[in-house]
């Protein structure tokens, strides 16, 4: 999808692509792409078809939202094979490291995934994926030629973040979705008080689009300022 920023004047092109059961998010750059998000487990060839499709293979950065198997699962595999270093949010690099997945305080459907996940883990086998960036709050990615910057939005998982690319584009990770109508997360959360401060601080910078983690199309800005948080 391509954004046109008229503040800037720029072109951010996206490139969001289903790894799995995660989507994952290409950002075009003026010096390369940066991915957010990798996929699960085992999934890093289309990743790599899709890539060669484009004719690219400048790929700088993978930034992984938050230390979920369905989210770093392919990183490893992208990461060897494009020399491209693998950052995530300091409070969720243990987790990514041992390859767990915490999935907290579950509600509804989420009580299932949960009592499934031994067996979702053992079929996958999720890589242990040590991180080569620590990111924290506030932190700038200029250096990666994107101009963009790290909030951290705690609640999903301690260590979510959301990535706010200048010109206001969202990517928010789990905290929302767009499976079915766009919402905020609804099963898995290890804080849910949190959560709900971090989907409000991310409206707080009033985003033009919002990209997920789960549903390939972007929350239009206007849409995702009425997404509210379900309370317990
Ligand atoms: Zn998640
Ligand atoms: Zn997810």
């Amino acid at each position: 999808m391509v954004q046109y920023d008229s503040k800037t004047h720029r072109v951010i092109n996206v490139h969001s692509l289903k790894v799995g059961v995660g989507w994952t998010h290409l950002i075009e750059t003026a010096s390369g792409l940066v991915l957010v998000d990798a996929g699960s487990p085992g999934k890093q060839s289309k990743m790599f078809r899709y890539l060669e499709k484009l004719g690219r293979d400048d790929l700088r950065l993978i930034i992984i939202t938050h230390a979920h198997l369905d989210h770093y699962g392919s990183a490893l595999a992208i990461g060897r094979s494009t020399d491209a270093p693998i950052a995530i949010h300091r409070e969720d690099a243990d987790a990514m490291a041992k390859a767990e997945t915490h999935l907290g305080l579950v509600r509804g459907w989420g009580k299932f995934v949960e009592r499934t996940m031994p067996l979702v883990e053992r079929y996958l086998s999720p890589e242990p994926t040590q991180a080569d960036l620590l990111l924290g709050d506030g932190e700038r990615l200029d250096r990666f030629g994107l101009d963009a910057q790290i909030l951290h939005t705690p609640g999903h998982t301690p260590g979510s973040l959301t990535l706010l690319v200048d010109g206001g584009l969202a990517f928010v990770g789990d905290l929302a979705s767009t499976r079915g109508r766009p919402h905020a997360q609804l099963f898995y959360a290890t804080d849910w008080a949190q959560l709900e401060r971090s989907l409000k601080r991310v409206q707080s910078h009033e985003p033009r689009w919002v990209y997920t983690g789960h549903g390939g199309r972007p929350i239009r800005g206007e849409v995702f300022q009425r997404i509210k948080a379900r309370r317990v």
